[in-house]
């Protein structure tokens, strides 16, 4: 069934879980994590991310999101992901996508504060929730391209979200979700993340709002259960998941002789349903509160 992003994070808030969030810019990865979110029986959000508009337009993979998620035997949020514009996030309202991301975080303070009212303003009309981003997710540099225009590396601390701004931004816009800043990278890392816990607590205790995780696969099993302990309620995760079905695609063009493409479509959907199963298992478990 369709649910808000307000709905599933709500519930993930208060029985201490996070709900995994998946781009899927192929039918094999709709298929692959509505089938692996019924099988564990978990909710799950499936998300667009704007940029992948290249790989498959909006217009074309919105609906097919919105009826997967509708016929789904568990609840399913469609979501876009780093939408740039209230445009965008028109398109996908339009589309009855469920939930939206607007990612005003590179402008000044100020302008993605008006730029998130705006955002939340006409979304609420449609009863759609709103996820808005403070400090920057930066991308590795290996995949990872959602926040386009962002430097990769992220060297500078002020990429980080600061826990005070955090909550005046929360309280001036009135969303449903933090994208927060804490030490995660878009796509497939080339070093060990350094999480900065005690942000992610500080920032969590001041926004009492779900807080969601950018750049969330590649971790350890342990990093993931300290940051759901700490208030991380979405964790997008895709990177990983995108590359284990690259892989198992050239081991298959490597073993096997005479390949139809169709059978690789089969090996990548099953491949990306192994990925983020195990997933879905470590991010489902209630945590104990740390
Ligand atoms: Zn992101």
């Amino acid at each position: 069934m369709l649910v808000t992003l307000k709905e599933n994070l709500e519930k993930a808030d208060k029985e201490n879980y996070a709900v995994g969030a998946f781009n899927s810019p192929t039918l094999e990865s709709v298929r692959a994590v509505t089938e692996a979110a019924e099988e564990l029986q978990v909710p799950v959000i499936l998300s667009h991310a704007e940029v992948h508009n290249e790989v498959i337009p909006l217009e074309i993979i919105g609906p097919i999101l919105v009826d997967f998620a509708t016929k789904a035997s568990v609840p399913v949020t469609v979501h876009l992901d780093h939408g740039s514009s209230l445009e965008n996030v028109k398109k996908a309202i339009d589309l009855g996508f469920s939930s939206v991301m607007i990612d005003a975080s590179h402008l000044s303070y100020d302008k993605n504060v008006s730029t998130v009212q705006e955002v939340v303003a006409y979304a609420s009309k449609y009863g759609v929730s709103v996820e808005a981003e403070l400090g920057v997710m930066t991308s590795s540099g290996i995949g990872g391209e959602e926040t386009a225009g962002h430097e990769p590396g992220g060297k500078s601390p002020d990429y980080l979200t600061d826990p005070l701004i955090a909550k005046d931004f929360v309280e001036k816009t009135g969303i449903d979700a933090l994208a927060a800043s804490f030490g995660t990278v878009h796509g497939i890392y080339t070093k060990k993340p350094a999480l900065d816990f005690n942000r992610l607590q500080a920032i969590y205790e001041n926004i009492q709002k779900p807080v969601v995780m950018h750049g969330g696969s590649g971790l350890s099993e342990g990093e993931y259960r300290r940051v759901i302990g700490l208030g991380v309620r979405k964790i997008n995760y895709y990177s990983y998941a995108a590359r284990a079905a690259a892989h198992v695609v050239e081991e298959y063009l490597n073993k096997e002789k005479n390949v139809f493409y169709h059978d690789l479509t089969v090996a990548a959907k099953e491949a990306i349903k192994n990925d983020v199963k195990k997933a879905m298992v470590i991010f489902s478990s209630p945590k104990m509160k740390i």
